[in-house]
């Protein structure tokens, strides 16, 4: 690849999450060339599992495939580093460009490890957001690659989402408004969204694509696998090549309005963050309402009445006592806290004469 990394927009990246066997990745990264709709081919082979008992992945061996796919193909291909001697072994076999992964940009020892190691190469860098919400070590990482010397036109990030508590039906919740805030530093950088990471299963996949393009997103790093239900890692996310054609044909990518100033892409960054806010506030009174049925069970079982009176004004005094420090009205707290209750109540009633 040449010094400086140019595409046609929207760039579509796709591959198996894990390659698996040569036959898997050699048959995934054909088919994906005939779609003729994929730019470059994406394989981890080294794989970050949360648990030791998950897939690892098939090591160096499977760099050797993914090199013999491209000499089929002629398709560019990546891979993810975490550290120097992965970075090593995929510059010596070929990739073209290498990713660095959500738990790997949330080490800033790691992310410079890698960073060193690329120091002169030319591949391209893809960097991804690390899980915790703050834009902090995503921004870091960009720089410690660019204090690597590794030139901006190189680097591209990749939006996959953050780790939360309450997920709103999504894996990792995308946060569109931190993923914008990172444009907003690194205006020049491409930006590209990995909607299966995001959604983590196909039914939602568009949905998230779609939204992307509406961002101006430069494209999408998508996982595709030729028989997604037997994939070792992330099958429920992962789609076929075909699946992928109707995924793409059914993202609708428009010109970017020029017209959209300064200001109205700061309104959106801010309505996209109140949007993400109401979204979790609301799975937050879901979960407190399981917690309200758990308690009422618990009574239930105990012969304990439902209303705590006690127990509720304390609740409400606390709450109100730092009304000031919220900057919240303490008719508010209340009127939210009566709401509140009325409604746990609701469900703890439901609970007693089940
Ligand atoms: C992947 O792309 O397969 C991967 C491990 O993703 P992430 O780092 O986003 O979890
Ligand atoms: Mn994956």
């Amino acid at each position: 690849m040449s010094e400086s990394f140019s595409f046609v927009k929207p760039l579509i990246v796709a591959g198996p999450c894990s390659v698996e066997t040569r036959e898997q990745t050699l048959e995934t990264c054909r088919r994906l060339a005939e779609t003729g709709r994929v730019a470059m081919i994406r394989g981890g082979v080294w794989k970050p599992r949360t648990y030791p008992t998950g897939f690892q992945g098939v090591g160096e061996v499977g760099l050797e495939w993914l090199a013999e796919a491209k000499r089929k193909t002629g398709l560019p291909f990546g891979v993810e580093v975490a550290n120097a001697r992965h970075v090593e072994a995929a510059l010596a076999a070929g990739a073209d460009m290498v990713w660095i992964g959500a738990r790997t940009t949330g080490n800033p020892f790691s992310v410079q490890e890698v960073a060193e190691a690329l120091r002169g190469s030319r591949v391209t860098v893809f960097v991804k957001n690390a899980p915790m919400t703050d834009i902090g070590l995503w921004a870091g990482a960009v720089e410690r690659l660019t204090g690597a010397g590794i030139a901006e036109d190189r680097i591209m990030l990749i939006h996959r989402g953050f780790t939360q508590f309450n997920g709103g039906g999504f894996r990792n919740p995308p946060m569109w408004h931190l993923a914008l805030e990172m444009r907003r530093r690194f205006p020049g950088m491409g930006m590209l969204c990995d909607p299966s990471h995001i959604a983590g299963r196909r039914s939602r996949l568009a949905e998230v694509a779609q939204k992307a393009a509406d961002l101006s997103y430069d494209g999408l790093f998508v996982e595709s696998h030729c028989d997604p239900d037997s994939a070792l890692s992330d099958a429920a996310q992962q789609v076929t090549p075909d699946g992928l054609v109707e995924l793409l044909d059914s993202v609708i990518w428009r010109d970017e309005n020029p017209e959209h100033s300064e200001f109205e892409r700061e309104i959106e960054r801010l309505r996209l963050e109140i949007d993400q806010i109401d979204a979790q506030m609301f799975e937050l009174l879901a979960r407190r309402m399981g917690v309200s049925e758990e308690i009422g069970r618990i009574k239930r079982e105990n012969g304990v009445t439902i209303l705590q009176r006690k127990r509720w004004r304390e609740v409400v005094e606390n709450v109100v006592g730092r009304a000031a420090e919220l900057n919240l009205s303490p008719e508010f707290i209340r009127a939210v806290l009566d709401a509140v209750h009325m409604e746990s109540i609701a469900h703890q009633n439901d609970v007693m004469n089940r």
